[in-house]
């Protein structure tokens, strides 16, 4: 196991990388599909799935909606609609594993809402990954694309298993496997997954080869985040993070009359987002002083060697342990006192209980739902800025979008014009958002819901409820 596991972790690191309304069915039955999951034939020393009941991100999801719905005054039918997911796909197959038992996996792919054209959003492999949690990040993705005025819905789809568990070869035949379960489900006009939390640029090319198979020819264009040598496009792995640092070195001026320079940061989470949000941010000046991954954290106040650090990550698999820095919690790492808080792990990270600890001054989120509405409002009468996940991290999607229009054209651009063209979208978007929290007396978070809502509806009304 512990081979298997050096072997994925290599492998993935080696490629480029509330409450239920009354008019809307309970969240469904997540019960169902943990015990679908959780085979008993599976063969020993398989990380099981953990059925502890976590917070809904689908609650979280719908009461930043609804906070906002409220706020604008949006018509009843237009706040029913958005706030149900389109189309569900919950698929279980079979993976005959390395010693040549059958384990069964469960995944799911999630299409929100396709007013304004095919849906997009990630693909996740993690043991806690429920429909809950996709219908939540793809509603994130609809209210993200839209805010972007990028031509998409959201969606978003993930399957049930530690991917660090599997062997490469495992890897590769659940992906595949995966891929054949949903491809009636996707297409480059239809949905186009990405990555996300536990998939990289390798996943995505097992999955593109798959649905190309299939149709008989090469179909690059129905997935993005793939290497640049299948139609990838340059600048896409460090897309998500340098947005991030784009966004919150404009906010830091605008705000604090603040370059980030000399900035102290934490970064919470150290994958494809954390590690490139620190990077990026280091590059301008910043000092990165504690860094955190599902193992633990670091800290050391006069800053962090990245370079050392992706050496000790590359020996060890984890931040922890590295040569010159003093261990910290999680939960440390949110309270510390630093300029910029970057959580780039997983939702629900700050909530009710932790909130009134940030110390922070921003907050820019990389991560997809980290903060809970009642943690918004503590964070609010803090005075913590907050800068919400639908514009922080939609670098990620804006590069996925110019990978897709590449694609299409079969035409590449250079990596200056990538990041060029996406510091543009996210910088006259933020113009948007800022001017939208002037003239309406609001947040961020609010602004962005309802510019990206007014784009929705805008287009809902122009093609009408069919029939
Ligand atoms: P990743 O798998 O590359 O990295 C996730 C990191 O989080 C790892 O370092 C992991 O150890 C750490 N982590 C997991 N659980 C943790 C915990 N409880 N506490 C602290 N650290 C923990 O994933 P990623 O692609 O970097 O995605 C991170 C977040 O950013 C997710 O919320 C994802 O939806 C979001 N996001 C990703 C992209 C993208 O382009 N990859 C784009 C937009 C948003």
């Amino acid at each position: 196991m512990a081979k298997n596991k050096q072997a994925a972790d290599a492998l993935l690191a080696s490629a480029d990388g509330v409450q239920n309304g009354a008019n809307i069915p309970a969240v469904a039955a997540p019960d169902t599909i943990e015990i679908l999951t959780e085979d008993e034939t599976n063969p020993p020393g398989h990380t099981p799935y953990d059925p502890t009941p976590k917070a809904s991100a689908y609650a979280v999801a719908l009461g930043q909606l609804n906070r906002v719905a409220d706020f604008m005054d949006l018509e009843d039918d237009m706040r029913l609609y958005l706030r149900t997911c389109q189309r569900e796909l919950i698929v279980h197959f079979p993976v005959k594993m390395d010693d040549d038992r059958v384990r069964m996996f469960t995944g799911f792919r999630v299409h929100h809402n396709t007013t304004k054209g095919p849906t997009k959003g990630g693909i996740r492999y993690h043991p806690d990954v429920t429909l809950d949690e996709c219908r939540a990040l793809a509603m994130w993705m609809t209210w993200k694309c839209a805010l972007m005025d990028i031509p998409y819905g959201g969606g978003k789809g993930g399957v049930i298993v530690d991917p660090t568990t599997l062997s490469p070869r495992e890897l590769e035949k659940m992906t595949r496997r995966y891929a054949t379960e949903i491809s009636p489900f996707i297409g480059p006009e239809r949905d186009i997954p990405a990555p996300d939390v536990g998939t990289n640029a390798q996943v995505m090319a097992w999955i593109m080869d798959t649905y190309s198979m299939h149709r008989g020819y090469s179909i690059p264009t129905v997935i993005t985040g793939k290497p640049v040598s299948i139609g990838g496009t340059v600048g896409r792995e460090s897309a998500t993070g340098l947005g991030i640092t784009y966004i919150t070195r404009s906010v830091l001026k605008q705000r604090l009359g603040r370059s980030l320079d000399d900035t102290t940061v934490a970064v919470q989470g150290f994958g494809n987002v954390g590690s490139w949000a620190a990077r990026t941010m280091h590059e301008r000046g910043a000092r990165i002083v504690a860094i955190s991954d599902k193992f633990g954290g670091i800290y050391n106040s006069k800053g962090i060697d990245l370079r050392m650090l992706q050496r000790h990550m590359a020996e060890t698999g984890t931040v922890v342990g590295f040569n010159g820095s003093d261990a910290l919690s999680n939960d440390e790492l949110l309270s510390l006192d630093v300029d910029v808080l970057v959580p780039a792990a997983l939702e629900g990270q700050i909530t009710k209980h932790n909130a009134h600890r940030v110390r922070a001054t921003i907050l820019a989120e990389g991560a997809n739902g980290p903060t809970t509405p009642e943690a918004d409002e503590i964070l609010a009468d803090k005075g913590v800025v907050v800068i919400p996940d639908i514009i922080c991290n939609a670098g990620g999607v804006v590069v996925s979008y110019f990978e897709w229009v590449q694609g299409l054209q079969s035409f590449f651009w250079d990596e200056g014009e990538v990041r060029r063209q996406m510091e543009r979208i996210l910088l006259s978007n933020l113009e948007a958002v800022i001017g939208t929290t002037t003239r309406r007396r609001c947040d961020l978070r609010t602004a962005g819901y309802i510019i990206a809502i007014e784009r929705i509806a805008a287009a809902m009304k122009v093609r009408g409820f069919y029939p």
